[in-house]
């Protein structure tokens, strides 16, 4: 009998198919490289400040509404802090995104090949789900989106190929779909894909989720974000205070504001990785691989 067929399980979740993280290997000696984490470490600044708040201050309750974390990274973007949702990385604002703005009896659109738990979400939330093949250049083509849907998800640039989106096309996509939410998941965006943030106050149905696991070595800290107008915003906290009040810890808040705010720590890791890729991509193609044109910290290639 498996743990599946118990008595107790409730028959909801007996037709999950969940996300599967890529391995932590216990103990030394790798050079890991399976969950796209940072090679460097995380702001200075941020660990002393965490270091400082490690006391009997941990006795209280974190602040429900981390306001002190949403104003940095409306400052930082040119928002308002109504226009900034937090959540315990972008996982889970992606997973409060489906229930609370992706739910509406069409199916939501996402490329083939993509991020994969965007299906594990849908499959929770019980939202139809059509994938949009991607094209023979593994790119993503706007003009395919144009179907009937609930909402769209795309990761820019894409995951698992690094490919960027051009803003055009995102523009693009916004304008076709009035009707439904498009939410852009930047979570390489600070890799060298432009950020649709800028497009925030022009269109109210753009949702755009970042992350600071990836550009900001903070995988461990989990804190992610989404920024968009006011009503999206809104959707998600109503959401969010109907099944955890406190996502994000006091450390985890202190953490990531502090990290946000050093901009020298940032700036250098970042172009270090940028280069490395570079270099990378060049060493890759004179011995015969063929790369595609990455904007993330990875690479997506093969050899014939
Ligand atoms: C890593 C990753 C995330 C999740 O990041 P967390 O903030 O650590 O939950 C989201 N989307 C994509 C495409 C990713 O690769």
């Amino acid at each position: 009998m498996s743990a599946a067929d118990s008595p107790f399980w409730s028959p909801a979740i007996r037709g999950l198919h969940a996300y599967v993280p890529g391995e932590q290997p216990q103990g030394g000696g790798w050079i890991k490289l399976n969950t796209n984490e940072n090679p460097y470490p995380p702001s200075p600044l941020a660990l002393a400040r965490m270091r400082e708040a490690l006391d009997e201050r941990l006795r209280l309750y974190p602040d429900p509404q981390a306001l002190a974390l949403r104003q940095t990274i409306a400052g930082l973007h040119g928002l308002g802090t109504d226009q900034v949702f937090v959540g315990n990385g972008s996982d889970e604002v992606l997973a409060l995104a489906f229930m609370a703005l992706l739910r509406h009896g069409r199916p939501v659109l996402f490329p083939d090949i993509t991020y994969s738990f965007y299906p594990v979400y849908a499959n929770l939330y019980g939202v139809a789900a059509e994938r949009i093949p991607l094209t023979d250049t593994f790119e993503v083509r706007v003009a395919d989106y144009a179907r009937p849907n609930g909402g769209i998800v795309l990761p820019n640039p894409n995951a698992p190929t690094g490919v960027a989106l051009p803003l055009a096309d995102i523009r693009a996509l916004l304008q076709a779909n009035p009707g439904s939410v498009v939410v852009i998941d930047e979570a390489y965006v600070d890799f060298g894909a432009d950020s649709a943030v800028s497009l925030v106050g022009e269109f109210p149905n753009l949702l755009v989720v970042q992350t600071l696991s990836k550009s900001r070595s903070l995988a461990g800290l989990r804190v992610g974000f989404a920024l968009g107008q006011a009503p999206l915003i809104e959707a998600l906290m109503v959401v969010k205070d109907s099944f955890n009040s406190y996502p994000l810890d006091r450390l985890a808040q202190i953490g990531a504001q502090a990290a946000l705010e050093d901009h020298a720590h940032f700036e250098q890791t970042r172009q270090q990785i940028i280069a490395s890729r570079e270099w990378l991509t060049g060493a890759l193609t004179q011995r015969g691989f063929a790369c595609l044109p990455s904007s993330a910290n990875f690479l997506f290639a093969r050899h014939p």
